[in-house]
């Protein structure tokens, strides 16, 4: 019994290799408990299809790639590194990769190339939660943990199909249902969480705001705020009152597109719910208007006094380790135990701690910004590790073009779209075939075995920058013997901190940091030790549009595809690349089921087949995950409006044209 982590979803599932080679649910993992889902059982067949051998390289784009040894390419490596300045290479990490990996990757650009140009893929994802939390309990993390959904009787999930992206938890979730719970879902699509719920709310996309705001209106008119808990451990209500009482049922309903009756639903289930957990995840997360769409959520949490035995605010993670990532402050603000370099004390315990010097003051730019960096020719490398933005960012003809200008480094287990714009691929080991730990969503660490020898030439990630870090003269702060010293030089960070783990041993694990409840004594963070209210302003500037394009994920997909994508069982009914249309507003443009449409916005168009959906009248949503084996990536359609508190992109909001081709 081999046990490791899911590498997909944020439920963050325990599971093992059993002696037959089949992944089973690991019954003594208090994520699952045994369960799981369809996508990993198929993991062990995709191990080894499509993997990348070893390091090629080619130093024009024109040319073909040539197969080199690891000495060669760090030796390009660390030439390219020492001739370009700091500000001129960048780094894209990932969410899926182990938390050693991540540790080492961040401590060599921060700490040692002294740069913080770096950036993960849950910039797409869990930027807008992290900021949102921060913001309003002065730091990171999901309040409450899965063992709460055990007991709570009202369940809201707002902008998230749980169902087919967080399943397991979604039937813990669906059990209590049957033992009475109440379970409503918001989302312009009547998602297949709806369809499981009690009561759907297809409100209108961008939204959502407005809504909670309501809700708070006339949580506050009907004197159902917890007037006690508000004095006692918040401040700030009065502010974010002024802002919700903008918005009146019947002026929400008509922003909304919701009825007034669902609004004072909501407020009778935050006021006479016995414990109320409101899951959300991309469809407030990846929004112009996120971080204040988090926080609406977040207040009338507070304004309800809906933590711990009460309830909790839960944003759900996108990828395995997102909540790892976060430990080790992967995102370009980020230093390990949730620290920031914008701190001085901070900066300075690093660099005591790593033994070095100047970790920089300013946080670096985010993905989106390196994209015009790079194409004003001021990023000259771009250093991609265990991701895939050749299919995930939005404006994808913008990032093509940038991919194209960039002396780009391909650090995967796979080829994927992105190493077609290469310089230099790097086979990377991928899970499985590398030992280390990942956190799920809440907070609960895995730590997952190899079961397979490294693939051809690959190594762990951590390996391939320890080993360049010794070429670049870094000495012996990269000196790792196993991936386990990593993790024990790591923890070490997290000592006193929120997510302290010092006293946490691999074979600890599976564990949690911070308890059951992370503010279980009402004390937070902040400087006055009170939750922090915030007015959700709702500054959406929609405009006209013919249709509204959400995108999202498909049923038995993961991401772009790269490894679920070669399983011929997870992609039975997911390709051809579809859109899923109201029948009405398709007999409206003369457009049957089947059909194939141009879906065309400012910035680009693809093709889609169409089939007929219940989603809101005026809006379309396509999956956003399709390489281009299957057909055009949806995010060339997508402009890429970023949030202005997160920087998290918008792609759940593209005004876009359908064409009957
Ligand atoms: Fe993996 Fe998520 Fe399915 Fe669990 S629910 S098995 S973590 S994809």
């Amino acid at each position: 019994m081999i046990p490791f982590q899911c590498p997909y979803c944020g439920v963050g599932c325990g599971l093992y290799l059993d002696e037959r080679g089949r992944v089973r649910g690991d019954r003594s993992h208090p994520a699952n408990f045994g369960d799981l889902c369809k996508k990993p059982l198929y993991f062990p067949g995709v191990l080894r299809k499509g993997r990348v051998p070893r390091p090629l390289f080619r130093e024009d784009k024109g040319s073909d790639f040539r197969e080199i040894d690891w000495e060669e390419a760090y030796l390009i490596l660390s030439e390219k590194l020492r001739v370009l300045s700091p500000d001129e290479v960048y780094f894209y990490v990932s969410g899926q990769l182990l938390t050693e990996d991540i540790y080492v990757i961040n401590k060599f650009v921060k700490g040692f190339l002294k740069t913080n140009n770096i950036d993960a893929n849950s910039r797409l994802c869990m930027a807008t939660p992290a900021t949102a939390y921060r913001m309003a309990f002065g730091s990171d993390g999901v309040p409450c943990t899965y063992e709460d959904v055990d007991d709570a009787d009202v369940f809201l999930f707002i902008g998230s199909n749980a169902a087919i992206s967080h399943p397991v938890l979604f039937k813990r979730v669906l059990k209590r249902r049957k033992g009475g719970a109440f379970v409503v879902t918001i989302d312009p699509v009547r998602t297949e969480t709806a369809e499981m719920s009690d009561h759907f709310i297809q409100i209108r996309a961008g939204t959502d705001t407005v809504l909670l705001n309501s809700v708070l209106y006339v949580l506050h008119r009907r004197g159902q705020v917890d007037t006690e808990f508000i004095e006692r451990y918040t401040e700030g209500f009065e502010e974010a009152l002024k802002e919700a009482e903008k918005f009146p049922p019947e002026v929400a309903s008509r922003v909304c597109g919701v009825g007034v009756e669902d609004i004072l639903l909501l407020a009778d289930l935050f006021a006479e719910g016995r414990k109320v957990i409101s899951f959300w995840c991309q469809g407030l997360n990846q929004s112009l208007n996120g971080v204040m769409k988090n926080l609406a959520l977040i207040n009338l949490h507070l304004a309800t006094g809906r933590l711990n035995g009460r309830g909790c605010p839960f944003s759900l993670t996108g990828q395995p380790n997102a909540m790892g990532g976060r430990e080790v402050g992967y995102l370009s603000h980020g230093l390990p135990g949730y620290r920031d370099v914008r701190n001085r004390e901070d900066r300075e315990f690093m660099e005591r701690f790593w033994g070095t010097s100047g970790i920089r003051g300013d946080p670096g730019p985010t993905i989106t910004e390196a994209v015009d960096l790079i194409l004003e020719g001021r990023i000259k490398l771009l250093w991609v590790v265990g991701t895939n933005p050749a299919v995930s960012l939005p404006d994808l003809n913008r990032v093509e073009e940038a991919l194209e200008k960039v002396f780009l480094v391909v650090q995967d287990p796979y080829f994927n779209d992105t190493s077609a714009f290469a310089n230099l691929i790097l086979p990377a080991s991928q899970l499985g075939e590398k030992k280390g730990v990942m956190t799920g969503s809440d907070r609960t660490l895995t730590l997952c075995e190899p079961f397979s020898v490294p693939f051809s030439e690959s190594k762990p990630d951590w390996k391939i920058f320890s080993e360049l870090a010794e070429v670049m003269g870094f000495g012996k702060a990269f000196s790792y013997g196993s991936p386990e010293e990593i993790f024990e030089e790591f923890k070490k960070t997290t000592e006193g901190r929120i997510c302290d783990i010092s006293n946490l041993h691999y074979s600890d694990l599976p564990a949690r940091w911070g308890g059951r409840w992370l503010y279980g004594d009402l004390r937070f963070p902040t400087p006055s030790g009170r939750a922090r209210f915030h007015p959700a302003v709702f500054d959406f500037p929609a405009g006209e549009s013919e249709f509204v394009l959400i995108t999202g994920r498909l049923k038995n997909q993961w991401h772009t595809m790269t490894r679920t994508g070669k399983s011929p069982e997870l992609l039975k009914g997911e390709v051809p690349p579809f859109v899923l249309m109201n029948p009405e507003d398709c007999g409206e443009i003369g457009v049957e089921e089947g059909d194939r449409v141009r879906i065309v916005s400012k910035r680009g168009s693809v093709e889609r087949v169409v089939r007929f959906g219940n989603v809101k009248r005026g809006h379309i949503f396509a999956p956003f995950g399709y390489p281009r084996e299957f057909g055009e990536p949806t995010n060339l359609v997508l402009t890429g409006r970023v949030d202005p508190f997160s920087k998290e992109p918008d792609l759940k909001f593209e005004p876009v044209k359908v064409v009957k081709i």
